[in-house]
């Protein structure tokens, strides 16, 4: 779920147990892929003629592949959860977590190209519920 919409809709710590969620959901699938592949091409191993094999080892494949982009999913969303979570605590009384979304825009296609985190974290400007203080999270450059 997007950062913005997120903490809109739920505040940010809700959102970010969902990114959580969803980064775990990630590696569990990425985990069930790499099962997939490895019993597919023990199949293979197994079949008789040729047209299933070249099937069973292509399912192995893909189920592979499939693992391998869970797992960078997996990473990606984790990693730029953990940079937002850095960010989200007040400078001006030390309030973890507790913000409001004042405005955002998205970050330059230079930045996201340093630091593909950023694609997920937009320029924010951020309020604090409980002190009304305001600040950017962004990560220092
Ligand atoms: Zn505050």
């Amino acid at each position: 779920m997007d950062i913005v919409e997120g903490v809109r809709k739920l505040g940010f710590r809700k959102w970010y147990e969902h990114q959580l969620v969803e980064a775990h959901a990630w590696l569990v699938t990425g985990f069930l892929a790499l099962i997939l592949a490895f019993a597919l091409f023990e199949l293979h191993n197994d079949a008789g003629g040729v047209q299933p094999r070249l099937l069973l080892l292509a399912g192995a494949l893909a189920s592979a592949a499939g693992g391998i982009l869970a797992w960078l999913r997996y990473h990606h969303v984790l990693e730029s959860t953990e940079l937002a979570a850095q960010l989200a605590t007040c400078p001006h009384c030390g309030t973890y977590g507790r913000l409001a979304v004042v405005c955002s825009a998205p970050q330059s296609g230079t930045a996201v190209a340093a630091n593909p985190l950023l694609e997920d974290l937009p320029h924010l400007r951020v309020r604090c519920r409980r002190c009304e203080g305001e600040w950017r999270l962004e990560p220092p450059p």
